[in-house]
């Protein structure tokens, strides 16, 4: 049974043992008029434990506000265990520098493990350009010398921004090699999976561990989120109970395959209505590309539910919301197909799973 505690609901949150939080809510690049959701960031913890998926936009911050670590100067990330990227798009990575660059300075200096971090590997082969026919010229490719990276290689280029700051600290302030504090990972494909992400980029398959503790085994899953690749879902299986994180991705089948049976879906929305009203071709600023993007790369508002049903989940928590600063009842929608719990998901939400 999922328990929801609003947000300044902390404390009675902190008594389920694993938990999930919703630090940031919004979708998209945008600034959102009107909305003070945070970008889309989500934490699973088991006790003390923590591991956060994405690092949108004031994921820390959020983080703090939710009470999940201790209070105090130099604090607060004493427990994070793990880091999980869904996929390489900004709104999901801009807050990443924070992470690395922040976290030794806020509880992660003194740990007793290096935080693991894991996300998509290089996608091996760039995009297609969409429509050609309406472009004057291709596109000049940026950084051409590695145009599609990894997490690993992408980490240590923005680390080496920051070298400057990185030596200081190490050698005025005393401050352990920040090279200790993580340890980043490729997840790497099962053997003769994604060999076309021009294709199909979330061919048919089974969900595969990423990662495993005394707390928690993660899985991922390819999920359709074209043109990104890879771009993953994942599932925390725990002893108080499953959950699902959809990343960013349009309707699709492994999305069902690996929230089979889980006690909470957080799952991603758009409202194409909105979309369609503000790009759209009958609209007075029509924008094909974008228009393309929002219809094969996520899940409307009249789409989830019934995804929902299909996987036979319990509770189905709505995030990354786009537009962000639509009202609450447009997402309740979402009901229509789906039997279970709907949760409009908030910034510094709980659901508590045990
Ligand atoms: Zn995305």
């Amino acid at each position: 049974m999922v328990t929801v505690h609003r947000p300044g609901e902390a404390r009675a949150a902190a008594r389920h043992r694993t938990r999930v939080t919703l630090l940031g809510t919004a979708g998209g690049p945008p600034w959102w008029d009107g909305s003070d959701r945070a970008g889309i960031s989500t934490v699973v913890s088991v006790g003390d434990e923590h591991y956060l998926v994405d690092c949108g936009e004031g994921w820390g911050r959020r983080f703090r506000a939710a009470g999940l670590g201790p209070a105090g100067f130099q604090r607060g990330l004493d427990g994070l265990r793990g880091v999980f990227v869904t996929h390489h798009h900004s709104d999901h990575l801009v807050d990443y520098p924070n992470l690395l660059l922040l976290a030794w300075h806020n509880g992660a200096d003194g740990l007793r493990r290096p935080i693991q971090v894991f996300g998509p590997g290089d996608r091996g082969t760039l995009p297609p350009v969409f429509a050609p026919e309406r472009r004057e010229r291709p596109p000049e490719v940026f950084h051409p010398e590695s145009p599609t990276p990894g997490l690993v290689e992408s980490t240590g280029r923005l680390l080496e921004a920051y070298a400057l700051d990185i030596n200081d600290r190490m050698r005025d302030n005393a401050k352990p090699d920040l090279r200790e504090i993580f340890e980043i990972r490729d997840i790497p494909l099962p053997e003769g999976t994604g060999d076309d992400p021009n294709g199909d980029p979330a061919p048919e398959m089974s969900p595969f561990e990423v990662y495993r503790d005394e707390n928690v085994r993660v899985t991922a899953i390819l999920v359709d989120h074209r043109p990104v690749f890879p771009a993953f879902a994942f599932r925390f299986d725990t002893a108080g109970g499953s959950v699902v994180l959809s990343g960013d991705t349009g309707v699709c089948d492994n999305l069902v395959t690996i929230a089979r049976g889980a006690d909470l879906l957080v799952h991603e929305c758009i409202d194409l209505d909105w979309v369609e009203q503000l790009i759209g071709p009958g609209s007075e600023t029509p924008d094909p590309n974008l228009m393309q993007h929002m219809l094969a790369a996520h899940t409307s508002v009249e789409e989830v539910g019934p995804q929902a049903e299909k996987a036979g989940v319990g509770t189905l928590v709505l995030t990354h919301l786009v537009p962000a600063n639509a009202p609450a009842g447009k997402w309740r929608r979402a009901q229509a197909g789906f039997s279970g719990t709907l949760v409009v998901g908030e910034d510094l939400m709980t659901l508590g799973l045990d």
